[in-house]
């Protein structure tokens, strides 16, 4: 995972050291202007500009600024690196020349990756587990996927609270009455507020605790006094885990605050902590994480999946999977009705999981089987449930049970905020494309555990994808879902239904054959609603129409505002052969990249601020 924004540039060496940069330098003919980017080593997110001229090498460095910006110290922030390059190979804006040729990597060498680069996703991770109360690795995994830069801007302003180091005011006593309780190992440590914004590190060493101040400078960055400076405390924490840095000994065992139980959970003022730390900055806030979901919010201030109870993976006790029915008298059915369709209606309800108990009611959406006399829709809905039950993933629907009483009922986790396409239709105002990114970027996360899983839905369409809020997508109904042998590569349909012809690939049309590529070209499909903001695919078409349309090699054209690069995966999706279109894995790999790189940009709109003075 990479939320670097210069990882796709061929001028981008990754962590390569000075001597390897010139070396790289001399290699590609040393002309004035010759350059490559590598990356930073002392600071997270930043680069050093490496420049030949006059056969002489030089070095700038290059900072990332909290609000996502770019610049050389002192000159003119940037949006991202390729702009700053961009940019300085128009005017020199303080270097010697300006920038002239590429550097590029060879073709068989990969950008090298740094230490911060694991260090960056461990951070991430521990993180995610602490304010979200996360335990299964895989929703751990899925949630910082999914939100990274988020993340990372969270992170930057209040991780050191939530980590179980960091004791908050207490006096230089009390900290040293406390790593001195228990074991006084070397390195044992902890952090604590000391006067007006700074902290202190106390640590143990040969039985004596010794007491470090941690300069916060003006430029918002930390150090310990000479040393190397960080964004964020956390960062240098983790740094001085790993090398002393001028300490007596590396930091070693964490004196606990003990509270991490009472405070893991994110709380309000946390979050909102972290909105005013960008404000009073003068930043603008990318991150959103606010008080309650409400479709009336502005695009900015949702809450993340994780804040909601369905993003957590339901089956976290291995006997609940076993769980396959539920008793009547645990569901309490609403009249409002959800939506309807050929086998019945979807109602709204509550599940009560344990008895009188508020924490212990879950909202759920029921499908109530019209008429169970039809077998057949009666087996659909049971095959239906039988492949739900099998999946467990945070932007999957998830079942919870089937119940069999005045008729047959599936019970799902509740997708508030109803389909995709009339969601975006009815709220265009509200939601920016950098949302709508996001959204398929989570519906390709769904998608590619399903190809790995070896399942295929068959009716991928942004109607079928559900949202719990405007930043939150589930893929549903799988009513035509099948799972593969472990060796089929495909399913092969004998009979023909009610197919939607409009989202189907050409194989399956024609030779009746469905696979996880087939699925892709549907995922194309939805992408075109949702980037036209629910708009209705190949519009006066029929079905048949449709396969003329696309055997003649026509695709449907770029949606007015979509961004350029995801009309470009669209038409990936929609490679005729399936052999030549891409997997999940990969169509998964192109949403990240792009999600990430808008996200680490300022947004159309904003000025780039300033960097921190
Ligand atoms: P389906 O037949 O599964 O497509 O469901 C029909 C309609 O019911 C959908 O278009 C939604 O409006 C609604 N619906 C289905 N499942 C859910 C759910 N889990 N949460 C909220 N609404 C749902």
């Amino acid at each position: 995972m990479s939320t670097d924004p210069a990882i796709e540039l061929p001028y981008y060496h990754g962590s390569i050291t000075r001597r390897d940069a010139e070396r790289e330098l001399v290699l590609a003919d040393s002309v004035d202007g010759l350059f490559l980017l590598r990356q930073c080593m002392r600071s997270l997110g930043g680069y050093v500009l490496s420049l030949t001229y006059e056969e002489k090498f030089h070095h700038y460095p290059i900072e990332k600024h909290l609000n996502g910006t770019y610049s050389i110290v002192g000159s003119k922030p940037h949006c991202g690196p390729a702009e700053l390059c961009e940019f300085l190979s128009r005017e020199p804006d303080g270097l010697p020349c300006t920038l002239k040729k590429p550097c590029q990597r060879a073709a068989d060498t990969p950008v090298k990756k740094g230490l911060f680069d694991s260090l960056r996703e461990n951070m991430l991770r521990e993180y995610v587990k602490q304010t979200w109360n996360l335990e299964e690795a895989e929703d751990i995994e899925q949630a910082v996927i999914s939100h990274a830069p988020q993340l990372e801007k969270l992170m930057a302003t209040t991780a050191h609270e939530k980590m179980a180091w960091y004791h908050g005011k207490i006096s230089r006593q009390e900290g040293e009455r406390r790593l001195y309780a228990g074991a006084k190992t070397d390195g044992k440590f902890l952090v604590r507020d000391s006067e007006a914004g700074t902290f202190a590190l106390s640590m143990v060493y040969g039985k004596m605790v010794y007491h470090y101040r941690i300069n916060h400078e003006k430029s918002g960055k930390y150090s310990i006094p000479e040393g190397t400076k960080f964004d964020t405390v956390w960062q240098l924490v983790q740094y001085l885990k790993m090398k002393p840095a001028g300490l007596m000994t590396n930091l070693g065992e964490e004196c606990s605050n003990g509270m991490m139980a009472a405070s893991s959970k994110t709380t309000i003022s946390h979050l909102h902590f972290a909105c005013f730390l960008w404000e009073y900055h003068g930043f603008v806030l990318l991150a959103s994480a606010t008080l309650k979901p409400s479709m009336s919010q502005s695009a900015d201030s949702q809450l993340l999946p994780m804040d909601c109870s369905g993003f957590v993976n339901t089956y976290h006790d291995p006997k609940d999977l076993k769980k396959f029915f539920i008793n009547r008298d645990q569901l309490v059915m609403d009249e409002v009705e959800l939506g309807s369709g050929n086998f019945g209606c979807v109602k709204k309800g509550v599940l009560k999981t344990t008895e009188d108990d508020e924490k212990g009611q879950i909202d759920v959406a029921i499908k109530v089987l019209k008429n169970e006399n039809e077998s057949l829709v009666k087996d659909e809905m049971m095959r239906e449930a039988e492949i739900m039950h099998q999946l467990s993933n945070a932007f999957i629907v998830r079942m919870l049970g089937l119940c069999q009483a005045e008729s047959l009922m599936l019970v799902m986790e509740m997708a508030s905020a109803g389909p995709l396409n009339k969601f975006l239709q009815s709220n265009k105002s509200t939601v920016s494309m950098e949302g709508i990114v996001r959204l398929m970027h989570q519906v390709s996360m769904g998608m590619k555990y399903l190809e790995e899983k070896n399942f295929v839905h068959r009716d991928l369409a942004a109607r079928n994808v559900l949202l719990v809020n405007q930043n939150f997508a589930k893929i549903s109904d799988f009513g035509l879902s099948k799972a593969l042998g472990a060796d089929d590569k495909y399913y092969k349909a004998r009979t023909t239904g009610k197919w939607p012809l409009k989202w189907y690939a050409p194989e399956c049309i024609s030779f009746h054959k469905f696979s996880s590529k087939s699925d892709v070209w549907s995922f194309g499909v939805t992408m075109w609603e949702a980037f036209s903001y629910g708009g209705k695919p190949y519009r006066k078409m029929n079905g048949i129409q449709v396969c003329e349309y696309l055997k003649g090699g026509n695709r449907m054209e770029c949606p007015s505002q979509c961004p350029e690069q995801m009309y470009m995966l669209m038409m990936k999706c929609w490679t005729y052969k399936h052999e030549d279109r891409p997997d999940f894995k990969q169509v998964e790999g192109s949403m990240r990249a792009y999600y990430y790189s808008i996200c680490n940009k300022p947004q159309p709109g904003e000025e780039a601020a300033e960097p921190i003075k």
